[in-house]
């Protein structure tokens, strides 16, 4: 990296977000944030209603909230679960697990009782924070398993004594469960002094956001004190920077650990304005933008997607927003142009991370980028980050301008996988390296790609056909809206195919008879062909679908994809 690298305190992220007096005056230098934090100014405001709780109150209900699970018994190190959407009350049940130095374990709003169940017993979870609008998901998770560690008097609704009571008044099972939980509200108690850590505690374990990596089930990522606050000092000197007068809007699932670093740390080291969306909405988001004069938003390219389409932009004012950065899937260079040409006040940068990473590895700013034909790439390493691409199969460097899987090092990768040391031995190569399972290029200046994910992999009769090549491509073509694609298996051919399951422009419904669905198949199938070399066609077929599953946080769920596929063949 040719940006210098920043100072990397050691300390707890409580402290170093909310910092001593004493610390303060003695380090201020050498920090990247704002110097005298504003007290009064709006730190996290709700998007839909414009409650907002200032930087001073932040700090102060998190102490009160740590003073609160300390008398409930709940001590250093337990590892807490927060179950819900994006809110303000996330923030707060967060930022009070971090000030008692217990974990946090963020779970999918989107979770199903067994996902949660596994992320509640794979992690040990020994208490919990619910948004009561997702009690009925939990609660069935809990009943499926009584081994779980989690007692009525360990879990706690997320929302505050209003909303409690007007649940309550409602009857039903919803009253049972509010006469049983405390709301964060009712946990509040006389604000304490976090304990400061001991030299070398840094290296604790923060947080533990579920990903399932390389392959299999979901595993507990273990991030550090270190790896957050590296993460953020990191951020603050490399990508186009946000600022104080910055308003971020910050609808990417907290429980991820892009939203859970990007959107909720970082912004607070510069004093800047977070406006909270529950979840990317269309509407809800150009009204926030309308309303807060939102400046920055944290993306994944499918939003981009939705807006470069959506007939609803032109109705609201959204000129205050100076720029997006979309990170966690593959950015093309044709979004990006298509994007910026629709909206050219509106800059596009993108990251590249994962959650093993903190998240950020590689940012292209955006002057870097802007007009020099690098769009698309993910731009240059983060300067706390080492990377090298390597063969695979050789076990060595590749030559210079060659694609190989990128390993990274650095302050912020992963202690581990938590409790599993198997897993955290297949993905750490000597060294230290962090072996992320995507293969990149890097080019003489510096700026890497992503141009396959060696864990994703299709193999048509041995040759390798990249689905995020395939993708990109696609997306390229006017009447595809998006797309996903796998590799299914024939037995004829006794290989893979490359298929595409393809969402039209204008939806199913504009393709009404099988002759008409016949015929746009064929057409993206036979122009595909016309762009890709052999082992590429789309002989596995283009399936035309109504919208391509994805995560919260915007990457296809291949599986899904998969188990379609599969359905599909027994039908026949
Ligand atoms: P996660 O742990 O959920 O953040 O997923 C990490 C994976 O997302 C990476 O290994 C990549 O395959 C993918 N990813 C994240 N950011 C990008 C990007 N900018 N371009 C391409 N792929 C990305």
């Amino acid at each position: 990296s040719t940006i210098p690298a920043p100072h990397l305190p050691r300390m707890s992220v409580f402290h170093y977000l909310f910092p001593f007096k004493k610390y303060k005056s003695k380090h201020r230098t050498r920090f990247y944030y704002y110097p005298e934090p504003n007290l009064e100014k709006p730190s996290f405001v709700d998007g839909l209603t414009g409650r907002f709780l200032t930087r001073k109150e932040v700090e102060e209900k998190a102490k009160s909230l740590a003073t609160g699970l300390k008398a409930k018994g709940i001590g250093r190190e337990e590892i807490g679960c927060i179950f819900g959407m994006n809110s303000v009350e996330w923030v707060v049940a967060c930022f009070g697990v971090q000030a008692l130095g217990a974990i946090v374990s963020p779970a999918n709003y989107a979770y199903q009782p067994a996902e949660l169940l596994h992320q509640l017993k794979d992690s040990t979870a020994s208490f919990a924070f619910v948004q009561p609008s997702l009690l009925p998901v939990f609660m069935k998770a809990l009943e499926a398993d009584p081994a779980v560690n989690l007692s009525d008097n360990k879990i706690f609704l997320l929302c505050d004594k209003a909303e409690k009571d007007t649940l309550k008044a409602k009857g039903g099972v919803e009253a049972e469960w509010m006469d049983r939980f405390l709301c964060l509200e009712e946990l509040y108690e006389k604000p304490g002094t976090p304990k400061r850590f001991q030299d070398g505690m840094e290296e604790r374990t923060a947080y533990l956001c579920y990903s399932s990596g390389t392959t299999g089930k979901g595993k507990g990522v273990e991030t550090s004190h270190h790896n957050i606050t590296s993460q953020v000092q990191a951020l603050n000197c490399s990508y186009e920077p946000i600022k104080y007068k910055d308003v971020i809007l910050a609808m990417l699932p907290f429980s991820h650990i892009y939203g859970l670093t990007v959107t909720i740390h970082h912004p607070l080291t510069v004093n800047g304005t977070v406006v909270i969306l529950p979840r990317f909405e269309e509407i809800a988001f150009l009204e926030a933008v309308q309303k807060f004069k939102v400046t920055w938003a944290l993306v994944v390219p499918p939003m981009l997607i939705a807006l470069l389409h959506s007939p609803n932009v032109a109705k609201y004012d959204i000129s205050s927003i100076r720029g997006f950065m979309s990170g966690a899937a593959p950015l093309s260079a044709d979004l990006v142009q298509a994007f910026e040409a629709k909206f050219p006040h509106i800059k596009v940068t993108q990251g590249y991370g994962l959650t093993e990473t903190s998240p950020v590895a590689h940012v292209m700013n955006i002057e870097e980028s802007r007009g020099k034909g690098r769009s698309g790439k993910i731009g240059r390493l983060m300067p706390t980050y080492q990377a090298r691409l390597v063969d695979q199969t050789a076990g060595k460097d590749v030559e210079p301008l060659d694609r190989g899987e990128l390993w990274l090092r650095g302050p912020s990768v992963m202690k581990g996988y938590w409790r599993n040391p198997s897993a955290t031995a297949e993905v750490f190569a000597p060294g230290g390296w962090y072996k992320t399972g995507d293969v990149a290029t890097i080019d003489k200046e510096g700026y890497f790609s992503i141009v396959d994910r060696v864990k994703e992999l299709i193999k048509y009769k041995g040759f390798q056909v990249p689905p995020a090549e395939l993708e990109a491509l696609l997306l390229t073509h006017p009447e595809v809206t998006d797309v996903g694609v796998i590799g299914v298996y024939s037995k004829e051919q006794a290989t893979e195919l490359p298929r595409a399951y393809v969402v039209p422009k204008g939806g199913l419904a504009s393709l009404p008879t099988p002759e008409s669905k016949q015929a746009f198949s064929a057409k993206i199938q036979e122009w595909a062909a016309s762009k890709v070399s052999n082992q590429k066609r789309l002989r596995g077929g283009v399936i035309l679908i109504d919208v391509i599953p994805k995560s919260p946080s915007g990457k296809i769920l291949r599986k899904d994809l998969r188990a379609m596929s599969v359905k599909a063949e027994e039908e026949r």
